[in-house]
């Protein structure tokens, strides 16, 4: 992980969290902290938080002034049979717990797309690192993603923004969408935050029936496989999958998708790993699906 860039401030008090419901108030609040001198650490997300999330803030919190936590279930990043209805919302509890951890600043939009007038007609399309994994499973999904956080970064306007690797590739992607379109925001990646039992924390974890819970850690049961059985010596791509496979699927968990791609391009890895990797497991546990990886270097 890269270095904390150094902050410009060092005078700041700790101000009680500003909540802002539109998107002029957000960018005022961006510009006037900037005007004070102050960097702006920028921390989306879609709420129901955890402490995986909240790792986020406490790390921007170390490499920028100021701290801004987005809360906004973006629509266009779900498909037509998926969960958007029934992604937990819990605002207020959330706001305690930002507030727990000194976040100075709360983006919780209304909407973000526009409600009247003509329709919203303009996408933002990484078009090669989405071909696999999340993006083949989701159609659309990742230009949802990108859509939204260039909405969310020209309103905030943060100079850097931290990103969670338990979504991997949505790290990569937003990583590759700054850099082609010049956007001026440090990307930062965030290892993946786990419960005790190793199941990695996600919102949708709340949504697990207690039996699904307990089916759902032979994922990441399977994944510390994979990765000792790399360390101890293990190259061949099918051999690492099908056990893989086999793992999740022996106790339960109905699998979307288990992939080893390379590092550099995130396409399926062939024959023998030679280069950086990662695994990468969709499952369903019940109806909800979970995701997770783990890098093979
Ligand atoms: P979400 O609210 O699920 O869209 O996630 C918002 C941000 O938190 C994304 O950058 C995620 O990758 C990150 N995040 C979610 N869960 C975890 C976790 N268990 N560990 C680290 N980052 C996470």
């Amino acid at each position: 992980m890269a270095k904390p860039r150094k902050k410009r401030s060092s005078t700041l008090t700790s101000p009680s969290m500003q909540i802002l419901r539109d998107k002029d108030s957000m960018r005022a609040w961006s510009r006037a902290q900037k005007a004070l001198g102050r960097t702006v650490g920028f921390v989306p997300t879609m709420g129901s938080l955890h402490a995986g999330h909240l790792a986020l803030v406490k790390e921007a919190k170390k490499r920028a002034d100021v701290v801004v936590t987005s809360i906004y279930v973006n629509p266009t990043q779900f498909g037509p049979n998926e969960d958007f209805t029934e992604y937990p919302r819990m605002l207020d509890a959330d706001a305690k717990k930002l507030t727990g951890v000194g976040c100075h600043a709360l983006f919780a939009p209304r909407d973000l797309y526009a409600r009247s007038g003509p329709p919203h007609e303009t996408w933002v399309d990484v078009t090669d690192l989405t071909q696999t994994l999340c993006g083949s499973a989701r159609p659309g999904h990742f230009r949802g993603v990108t859509t939204i956080v260039t909405k969310l970064f020209l309103i905030v306007e943060p100079d850097v923004a931290i990103f969670g690797d338990k979504d991997y590739q949505q790290r990569r992607v937003i990583q590759r969408m700054t850099r082609d379109l010049d956007i001026p925001v440090e990307v930062v990646g965030m290892p993946i935050q786990r419960d005790t039992d190793g199941l990695a924390l996600s919102s949708r974890n709340a949504r697990l029936l207690p039996d699904d819970r307990l089916m759902a850690l032979a994922i990441p049961r399977a994944i510390a496989w994979a990765q000792d059985a790399f360390a101890k010596g293990e190259r061949r791509v099918k051999v690492l999958k099908k056990a893989v496979r086999e793992q999740i699927e022996a106790s339960g968990p109905r699998v979307d998708y288990i992939e080893i791609v390379s590092d550099a391009t995130l396409l399926p890895a062939k024959g023998k790993l030679t280069k950086p990797a990662v695994l990468a497991v969709a499952a369903y546990a019940g109806d909800v699906r979970l995701i997770d990886n783990v890098e093979l270097r």
